[in-house]
């Protein structure tokens, strides 16, 4: 700006000068061109008089100056006498302007440029009384000439003007431009300065406070957004149209094992799995789509949305749930539906043969008691298969309805006892309980199906004359019950397996003893639903010991 305003006062400081230079020069030289010619006109009054008076005689060793030239003429035009020429060669001077005007008013003047147009002649006659003419002429510089001559210090008053010109434009651009420099456009309002800069400013502090206002409000909807989806458990991605991410929530970085610095790359960049690529050109597409898909050791489903604006996809919403325990449990499902199917069937066929036998009178008389047992054993152990099934499901759903109570585990261990004493006889396994009174909070039933089961798989599994011990002790900051055997042990690779459901170490030999492979699922969940943990340390033909923790109360 400050260029621009020295330019444009240079330029008009230089045009002003040169035209008022050229204006003055002509006003000048019309004025000395006046007065000349008067000086002329006297002159031709004052040669008149003398010729007049003295006749040809007046000429004679008149002194004529440089320049001056004087003639004189008779009525038809021939000269009589030139101080500059020889006047037998010289044409006649009847049809000459200045003359021609003499002879017809008294007086006539005229000038006349010379070929080169560097000089012009100023003529000025006047009529004798006897009709002769008599003219003076003085030749006079044109006003080129005269620019010509006057060269050297118009060139020195150009450049000293040019000089000053640009040095008071420079100054005073600047001074111009220095109270719009020092305008604080951070604060507006608080200016002092050109009169005319006042509505701009009051429109920049306007719309710097518009500014503000929506700057505020996108941070404050940014924030929101960022809670939101900071606190979400879903990884979501926004992308453009062109796959670059514009956002994405610390779940989604956490999924896709990066870091914030992710943003504004490709997601090509963290990852390149082609389903996802699939999924993505679905979506650029204009197309909602969705697809499961493994990533480390989870499990997650993908829906990517389009983000429409005039008709065209200009962005992509990219929305991941971890399904993993959703799918997992949907495994677990299928799989229990399929052993369920399974331990069902078999008791049902063996039921179905033996009836079968019997209503064909196939079986011997003898036999009937043998083949009536197997039935109701086998049916035994579907009622007992159904009701863990029930439990299970049950436990499953939560048990939100089962009221938790101060239960006293020693007594429930005693119970127990009691009620598998007789089981306990029959295979030769002896019973025994230690401990102390110890008070948890829970489900008694629950807290006695977790004992009776533990207490059963101790009695199945041991050898004869085996023992079986149930301890409860109070410990520091917990409650602990323990069910040691001396029975056959687990081997080490399947302790971590017979939680799971319908997992038998020796499938044969539970069926045979009439288990149903559900009863430490059934204890593993009673025992999650009392925040306590279940431990198992197992020695192969040794002997087992379960250890329940429970939190104290
Ligand atoms: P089951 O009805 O077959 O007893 P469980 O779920 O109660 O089913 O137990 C799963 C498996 O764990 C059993 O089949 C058995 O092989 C093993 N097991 C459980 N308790 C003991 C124990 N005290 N000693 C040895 N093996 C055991």
């Amino acid at each position: 700006m400050t260029k621009r305003i020295f330019r444009s006062i240079s330029l008009v400081a230089i045009s002003i000068f040169l035209a008022s230079g050229m204006l003055f020069m002509g006003v000048l030289y019309h004025y000395f061109s006046d007065v000349q010619r008067k000086q002329l006109q006297m002159q031709t009054q004052l040669a008149a008089q003398g010729v007049e008076n003295e006749g040809i005689t007046y000429f004679d060793g008149l002194e004529v100056g440089k320049g001056f030239r004087i003639t004189w003429i008779n009525q038809k035009g021939t000269v009589l006498y030139d101080s500059a020429e020889d006047t037998s060669k010289m044409e006649n001077h009847l049809e000459r302007e200045e003359i021609k005007e003499a002879l017809q008013m008294g007086k006539g003047d005229s000038a006349r440029y010379s070929s080169t147009l560097m000089e012009r002649s100023l003529y000025c006659a006047t009529e004798l009384e006897d009709g002769t003419v008599l003219r003076l002429s003085i030749a006079q510089h044109t006003i080129f000439t005269l620019v010509l001559g006057m060269v050297q210090p118009i060139c020195i008053i150009f450049v000293l003007a040019i000089v000053l010109s640009l040095f008071l434009a420079s100054r005073l651009s600047k001074k111009i431009v220095k109270p719009l420099n020092e305008i604080n456009l951070d604060q507006p309002m608080n200016n002092e300065g050109y009169d005319e800069v006042a509505p701009l400013l009051r429109r920049i502090d306007a719309q710097q406070c518009q500014i503000r206002k929506q700057s505020h409000e996108l941070f404050q909807k940014t924030k929101e957004f960022e809670t939101v989806t900071n606190g979400m458990t879903e990884g979501i991605v926004l992308l453009n149209a062109h796959q670059t991410i514009l956002s994405i929530n610390p779940a989604a970085i956490r999924l896709f094992e990066t870091d914030a610095s992710c943003r504004g790359k490709n997601i090509l960049s963290i990852n390149r799995n082609l389903d996802l690529q699939s999924l993505l050109a679905k979506t650029e597409e204009g197309k909602h789509a969705e697809m499961i898909l493994e990533l480390g050791s989870g499990t997650y489903q993908f829906d990517a949305s389009p983000v429409m604006s005039d008709g065209n996809v200009s962005g992509m919403i990219l929305l991941m749930f971890d399904v993993t325990e959703k799918e997992r449990a949907e495994q677990m499902r299928r799989e229990f539906t399929a052993n369920v199917s399974h331990e069902l069937k078999t008791p049902l066929h063996t039921i179905s043969g033996c009836a079968e036998l019997l209503s064909n009178g196939l079986v011997k008389e003898e036999d009937i008691a043998k083949f009536s047992t197997q039935i109701y054993t086998e049916a035994q152990r579907m009622i007992r298969l159904i009701e863990d099934i029930i439990r299970l499901s049950h436990l499953d759903e939560g048990a939100a309805d089962m009221k938790r109570e101060k239960v006293d585990l020693y007594a429930v261990a005693e119970k127990t006892i009691d009620l598998l004493g007789k089981e306990a006889k029959k295979a030769q396994v002896e019973l025994g309980i230690e401990g102390e009174h110890a008070i948890v909070c829970g489900i008694p039933h629950l807290l006695q199906s977790i004992v009776t089961n533990l207490c059963d798989n101790a009695i199945k599994y041991n050898k004869k004359n085996g023992t079986v011990k149930l301890s409860v002790w109070n410990q520091e900051d917990c409650v602990q019950l323990l069910v040691s055997d001396t029975g056959i042990g687990i081997p080490k690779e399947h302790q971590e397996r017979i939680f799971e459901r319908f997992y038998r170490v020796d499938k044969s030999h539970s069926k045979e003893i009439g288990g149903t492979g559900l009863g430490l699922s059934i204890v593993k969940h009673a025992v999650r639903l009392h925040n306590a943990t279940i431990d198992v340390e197992s020695m192969e033909n040794e002997g087992t010991t379960i250890i329940v923790t429970f939190p104290k109360m």
